[in-house]
């Protein structure tokens, strides 16, 4: 593929924009250009907000009919459907990402957009007609306005696809925003949405950098909501530019989940479910299952499982079809990664496989990484590292799992694997997470809703209550025949 070129897209084509800035993105993978995106300036930030008022105010999207909007996102689904291997290859290119996963995320963004259009049928409200003699009330579900969405760069296609089918299927108006390295996945979903029906403005990206496109826009005055998915440091600053228009808002942000395996659970399943934890998608994944805590009566033998299945994984070509690990996003995160590890082996943990950088070409690469004996003062226990570095915590007792679980500023997701339904049901309650999940790890499906506690954020993504953030109540009361006179006459 040549290397792709992007223009703004605001007010449903393609233009210029105001800067004469642009951002180059290189493959992770090789160093070559791939894509060439437009470095938006605040000017181009208002522009699109403003686009997306008027496609909000005076437009057809927000007054067509529910059926009509799912019609418009049944067919965007089905367009991303067919230019599957377009967006797959844009995905590779611009992540890094293994081949197989990033066919993942075009499917699962092709079914985030099809349930979605089956919400925008059934956004309804209440009557409540027993609040008294003469009294009506209709409470309505209305479209929260003009929003604005921030997402990362792990999954390009598919935290957009959390967002805009939802958001469009209330009957909202758009500007996103996506990251300055993977901005490729969304441009090309505006235009086949422009090509499916959905109507000029109503879905605007702006590309740009965090500190002045995304900023300016998350701090807008022309903005009702915001939606961001990224860092838990990005994250406070969005709400704060929020704040000072007292807009609402939701923020998915990291994790340090962890992944407990019980002496009674399938082993196999479980040792298969500690690798998909930690080198899924690099390991660049909020929800990565990234403390692996075993049941000291079977710690030697399952970790040892661990470090032999994990020998196995394939650092290189995302392209492959049998690579488990592709490149890291970039040369500052590949650094981060390998400070990490440094810190790993410096606060004394027991590195038992892998800790290197690997050199491939011009990529950036590292190897499958496993610190056992990890305690809670280290850092590889406490920071998100977002690479494939597991570290491995054994325990005795249920409650030091839960203890060891709930020790971390973060609260997105956490993972039990028990044939015992007691242990289940009763781990799953005292975790504070938004998301938890047995005997599987990192599944889902779009009727789920993903949330945080404590730093990993607030506000849902997904499920009935994901696309309920993108709606508001509106309370209509009505009194019919005479009212009582409140006041003598
Ligand atoms: P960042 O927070 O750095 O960036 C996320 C997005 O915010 C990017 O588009 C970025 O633009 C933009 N941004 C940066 N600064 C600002 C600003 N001041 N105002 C508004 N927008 C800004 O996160 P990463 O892209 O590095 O993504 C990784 C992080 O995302 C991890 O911590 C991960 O856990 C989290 N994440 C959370 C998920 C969840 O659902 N909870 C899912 C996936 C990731 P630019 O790229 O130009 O900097």
């Amino acid at each position: 593929m040549a290397t792709r070129s992007y223009q703004q897209f605001i007010g449903g084509r393609f233009v210029e924009g105001s800067g004469s800035g642009s951002i180059e993105r290189r493959s992770p993978a090789t160093g070559d250009l791939v894509a060439r995106y437009r470095d938006g300036t605040p000017e181009d930030v208002d522009l699109a907000v403003e686009a997306a008022r008027i496609a909000f105010e005076e437009g057809p999207w927000p007054r067509m009919s529910g059926m009509e909007r799912a019609e418009v996102l049944n067919r965007l689904a089905d367009l991303i459907r067919t230019n599957r291997d377009r967006l797959v290859r844009i995905e590779v290119e611009e992540v890094g990402k293994p081949v197989r996963f990033a066919r993942g995320d075009i499917d699962g963004a092709a079914g985030l957009t099809r349930y979605a259009a089956s919400l925008a049928m059934q956004m309804a409200g209440l009557t409540y007609t027993n609040i008294g003699d003469g009294k009506t009330a209709l409470i309505s579900r209305e479209a929260v306005g003009v929003v604005a969405l921030v997402t990362p760069w792990n999954f390009p296609a598919l935290i957009l696809s959390q967002k805009v089918p939802f958001a469009l299927a209330a009957g909202c108006t758009v500007v996103l925003k996506p990251s300055e390295f993977t901005s490729g996945s969304a441009f090309e979903i505006a235009a086949l949405a422009a090509e499916a029906g959905v109507p000029a403005g109503a879905f605007n990206v702006v590309s740009g950098y965090g500190a002045t496109a995304g900023d300016h826009l998350t701090g807008h005055p022309g903005i009702d909501f915001v939606s961001f998915t990224g860092s838990t440091r990005t994250g406070s600053r969005v709400v704060g530019n929020t704040s000072r228009h007292l807009v609402k808002s939701s923020v998915e942000l990291g994790g340090k989940s962890a992944n407990i395996v019980f002496a009674d659970a399938d082993l196999e399943a479980a040792a298969d479910g500690a690798l998909m934890g930690v080198f899924f998608n690099n390991g660049e994944c909020c929800v990565s299952g990234s403390r692996l805590f075993v049941q000291s009566s079977i710690a030697d033998d399952f970790i040892a499982k661990v470090i032999a299945r994990s020998r196995k994984m394939k650092v290189g070509d995302p392209f492959d079809d049998d690579t488990d690990i592709g490149a890291l996003i970039d040369h500052n995160h590949l650094a981060k990664v390998a400070g990490f590890v440094k810190s790993g082996v410096e606060d004394g943990a027991e590195l038992v496989l892998g800790g290197s950088v690997t050199t491939k070409a011009a990529g950036h690469f590292h190897e499958a990484t496993i610190f056992d004996r990890v305690e809670p003062h280290m850092t590889i226990f406490r920071e998100e590292i977002f690479g494939p570095v597991l570290s491995v915590t054994r325990f005795d007792a249920v409650d030091d799992a839960v203890r060891l679980a709930n020790d971390t500023a973060y609260g997105l997701s956490n993972y039990i694997w028990s044939k015992n339904i007691d242990t289940v049901l009763t781990v799953a309650k005292r975790l504070k997470s938004g998301w938890v999940q047995a005997n599987t790890i990192i599944d889902g499906a779009p009727q789920l809703p993903l949330t945080g506690v404590k730093g990993s954020g607030f506000g849902y993504e997904m499920g009935q209550a994901g696309f309920e953030e993108f709606t508001q109540l509106k309370t209509l009361l009505i009194q019919t025949g005479p009212r009582a006179p409140v006041f003598p006459v």
